[in-house]
Parts: structure tokens; sequence; C-alpha cells
């Protein structure tokens, strides 16, 4: 297989476009350089859609809402087409890799299985499921028939971020589509290749035209300009808490569209003394922080360990950590990529500055690597005696830098674990079965991991509570973003 990434790794790549009402065209403003992270050369130019593009965009994406192309077929129609862009991404399942790590940096491992496998597992799971949803009829009197129609919200704007671009795109298209909405996409400027293929292989499955519109373009201009229209009435959103709270006030200065915030972390992974097995923790959390080089947002970045054993369970978080290798993303043997971009390379470093001005230890890494490359590279980072105070407790970093603090109860271990801003993600070490509910109880996060860290599948909701956001993503619940309520209420 290393030769097929090889080989694609030097195709050339065609300079994005804008997807708008199936057709694909320029935008107004100059095209943004991509620059890939590998190597920090040219890789191709984005289109930079205007104001006046993402207005074509969202009228696009109404009008074929409106004329019922894509509403109004049988939910068994819809399942068809999705099925089909499924097949297709798994058709292209390598080409689509490779472009993305060339664009974002990921190791080309972990993306072969987050960024194709899973977009491809997504669409398949919502088109089946779309056809075994079921409306209600509510326990009303004898003399009334209420009936509890699920109906699709109309346009959905959907805002991601540059770590799996492909991954969380699909966690919204694939629901959003599936309920019948037409959808305006703006993926992240420094991520953009896949989910602009991804447009190309929906419209080859069979997708009507302007039921999915792609704009690419910044944050601050695109971005903006998409969450303050007046005509979508869903923005599902998934990036930083700042970003956030941005789109909060747009939809509040423009139509006071429903907005679905997928936020930052800083997830505690508590190790007991009791852990079944410290190695398997210590290896976990390990790699539970530094894949895809700490770019992940369910990242166990704040380690939290019993004092009796932390000892010997940082020797070996340490010695796991060293086997891991930062290399080239397009080589399969490399467990950690490149970072996304020169910016968040800097603030990175930043942290680690921050970390040693507080005093707290730097155990292992600290620094730039591979500057030979020409890349963005960053050693994983273990960084020990962190209190609540310090600021890599506090902030989430999302690069590859691990904070420790020791606990020596499990009052304090749940204290430490919630004296955070976030609740997106969180892990428990224990072979004591009544600590591990007690602990899943207490810690305030969206997931509980007991003893693994970061499992999941489609068929459970990821969603953080607090300042990780609202709403979820996968499962059967995320159609509650894409549908409203209608009841009937009907004399008999
Ligand atoms: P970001 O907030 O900078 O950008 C995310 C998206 O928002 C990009 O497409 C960007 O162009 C756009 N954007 C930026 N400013 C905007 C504005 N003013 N108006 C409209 N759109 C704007 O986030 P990022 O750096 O791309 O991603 C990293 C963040 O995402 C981290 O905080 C990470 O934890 C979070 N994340 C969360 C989840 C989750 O499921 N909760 C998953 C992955 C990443």
């Amino acid at each position: 297989m290393q030769d097929q990434i090889d080989r694609l790794a030097t195709l050339p790549v065609p300079p994005g476009r804008l997807l708008i009402d199936g057709i694909w065209s320029d935008g107004q403003d100059n095209p943004l350089p991509v620059h890939s992270p590998i190597d920090g050369r040219l890789l191709t130019t984005l289109e930079s859609a205007s104001a006046v593009d993402v207005a074509r965009a969202v009228a696009s994406a109404r009008r074929a809402f409106e004329d019922g192309r894509w509403a109004q077929q049988s939910p068994a129609q819809r399942k068809a087409v999705l099925q089909r862009l499924a097949d297709l991404i798994d058709k292209h399942a390598l080409e689509l890799a490779v472009l993305g790590v060339r664009d974002n940096g990921t190791e080309i491992s972990m993306a072969l299985k987050a960024e194709p496998a899973s977009a491809a597992q997504t669409f398949r799971w919502y088109a089946e499921a779309i056809d075994k949803v079921y409306g209600e009829i509510a326990p009303t009197a004898p003399n009334v028939l209420a009936l509890i129609h699920r109906e699709p919200v109309g346009v959905v704007a959907a805002i991601v971020p540059w770590n799996f671009p492909l991954m969380i795109g699909a966690w919204k298209l694939a629901p959003a589509l599936a309920a019948g909405n037409s959808v305006v996409l703006k993926p992240p400027e420094t991520a953009s290749l896949t989910l602009l293929r991804l447009g190309e292989l929906a419209l080859e499955a069979g997708l009507p035209p302007g039921v999915l519109n792609i704009v690419t373009g910044p944050g601050r201009s695109t971005g903006e300009a998409l969450a303050l229209s007046m005509d979508v009435d869903v923005l599902v959103f998934t990036g930083s808490g700042g970003t956030g709270r941005r789109l909060l006030e747009y939809a509040a200065r423009s139509n006071l569209k429903r907005v679905y915030l997928e936020l930052g972390g800083k997830s505690p992974n508590v190790a007991f003394a009791d852990a079944p097995d410290l190695g398997a923790a210590a290896k976990a959390a390990a790699s539970g922080i530094f894949r895809n080089a700490g770019q992940v947002c369910v990242a166990g970045s704040r380690l939290l360990v019993e004092a009796a054993v932390a000892d010997d369970f940082l020797t070996a978080v340490t010695q796991a950590t060293a086997a891991m290798t930062v290399g080239n993303p397009l080589s399969l043997g490399t467990q950690i990529g490149a970072i996304n971009s020169p910016e968040q390379l800097v603030r990175n470093l930043g942290f680690v500055d921050s970390a040693r001005a507080e005093g707290n230890q730097i155990l292992t890494g600290g620094g730039q690597t591979r500057q030979d490359s020409s890349g963005w590279f960053m050693e994983p980072t273990i960084v020990a005696g962190v209190r609540p105070e310090h600021r890599l407790f506090r902030e989430e970093v999302f690069g590859p830098i691990l904070s420790v603090t020791t606990f020596t109860t499990e009052a304090e271990a749940l204290s430490l674990a919630n004296a955070t801003d976030f609740g997106l993600a969180s892990g428990v070490w224990t072979s004591n079965l009544s600590r591990a509910h007690r602990m899943i109880r207490g810690i305030k996060a969206g997931v509980v991991h007991v003893n693994t860290y970061g499992g999941t599948d489609g068929t459970v909701p990821l969603g953080g509570v607090r300042q990780s956001g609202n709403g979820h993503d996968k499962s059967l619940h995320a159609f509650d973003k894409y549908t409203d309520l209608k009841t009937a209420w009907i004399a008999l």
C-alpha cells in the first residue's frame, strides 16, 4: 500500500472551486494559497467565497429545498443516493486519505480509518436509518387524533474544523441530507480539499444539484457571511469555543437561527492504582493524547494519576511515547503526523513556555522537530506537576502536550476531573466496579471511557456539556438537530 500512497502523493492537486447549484464556479474574492503541513510547499489554491457567493449558495439550497427535488423524494430514494455516495467514498478511500493528509498533516494510518472509512460508514448508517424512523401518535383523549410529524428543518449551514474534516463533515451532512434538508457546507480553510472531492462524489451519486453547496474561504469572511444569513434555518458547527461564541452572536444579530456547537475539551483521563492493567493504561494515555499530534477534540489531555503509582506509571507513559514515531504523515509507519499550520505550532510552543514559567516539569519533548522537512512538527510533550491554577490545566492546547496531575483519593480525583470549564470526554481506569460507576455518574462530560480511552462508533452520540457545546453528532439523536416536530391536532 505504501507504493500506492507514494504515487498518489505526487499527483498535482487542481485548484478548489465553489459548488453552487450543482456547478463548480469561481468566487469573487482572491483565491487562498494552500500549503502542505508536510513540507510547507504550495499544494494548490482555494476559492474564497464572498458574501455575495455565500448568498448565492444559500439561495440555491433554499430553492432546492422548497421545490422538493430532494425533500419530497421518498426516504427509500434518498437512502439509495446516500448509499451510492458511501460506496463511492469507499471506492476512492485511498485517494481521499492521501489528499487529506497532504492538506492537513494527519498521519495516514489514522486518516485511513478516521476519514474516508468513517465517512462512508456514517453515510451508510444514516441512509439505512432514514426509512426506519417513524412519527408518533400522542396518547390523547379518544375524541382527538394527535400526530407528531418529524419534518426537515430546511436549509442547514455546516461549518467544520480541520482536524478530521471528512469524518466531522459526514457526521453533519449524512443525517442532515438523510432527513431531507439542503445544506451549505463551509470547510476549514486549512483542510478543504477532501470535502470538495466529496462534493464531486455526491453529484456522481445522484444528489440533485443545489442540495449540497460548498463554499470555501476564511472563517472571518466566508464563515461569518454564512452564519449571518437570514435564510439559514439551522447552523451546525464543530470548532473552537471562540468561534462558537461568535456564531451565537451572529444568530442573535440575524434571524435567530438555531445553533448547535461541538466545541473543544480538556478531557481528564484518570488512572487509579487499582487499574486492571497499568501498562495498558499507560499506553492508552500516550496514544489518547498524541495520535494526530493531539489535534483531536476528545484527546485525553489531562492525565490524573494516583500518587501511589505515579512514578512507575509516568515512566511507562514516557516509554510508550518514545515508541511513537513523529514522521512523514504519508508513511504508514508514522504514529504522530504534522501540526496543521505554523500558527498552531507557535501556539503549542507557547504552552510549553508558560508551563516552564509556572514551574511545571517537562518530562519529555517540548520542542519543534523535523525542521529539515520544512514542515510543521512538534515532539510529543509530557508536563508534570500541573495544578488547577496553571494554564496547561485550564486551556485546550489542541496539540501534542499531555498535562499530568497527581491525586490521593477518589474524591480528589473527581474534583480535579471536573475542575474545568469543558465537558467533552473522559477516561477512568479501575478494577473497582462501584468506583467506576461512581466516576461515570460524577464526571461532567459527554462520554466516560472505562478501562480504555477513545473508543466509539456511529451508534452512540458525541457531544459535550458546559463549554464543550450542545447537541449531538452521531446516532439517531443527531436527527434532533435536523428535524422539526410538528403537531397535527385532529378533532374526530
Ligand atoms: P475554529 O473555530 O478556528 O474553526 C472551525 C471552523 O470555523 C473553520 O471552518 C473556520 O473557518 C470557521 N470559522 C472561524 N471563524 C469563524 C467566524 N467568525 N464565523 C464563521 N466561521 C468561522 O476551529 P479549528 O481550529 O478549525 O478546530 C479546532 C477546534 O475544534 C478545537 O477547539 C477542537 O477541540 C474543536 N473540535 C471539536 C470537536 C467536537 O466534536 N466537539 C471535534 C473536532 C474539533
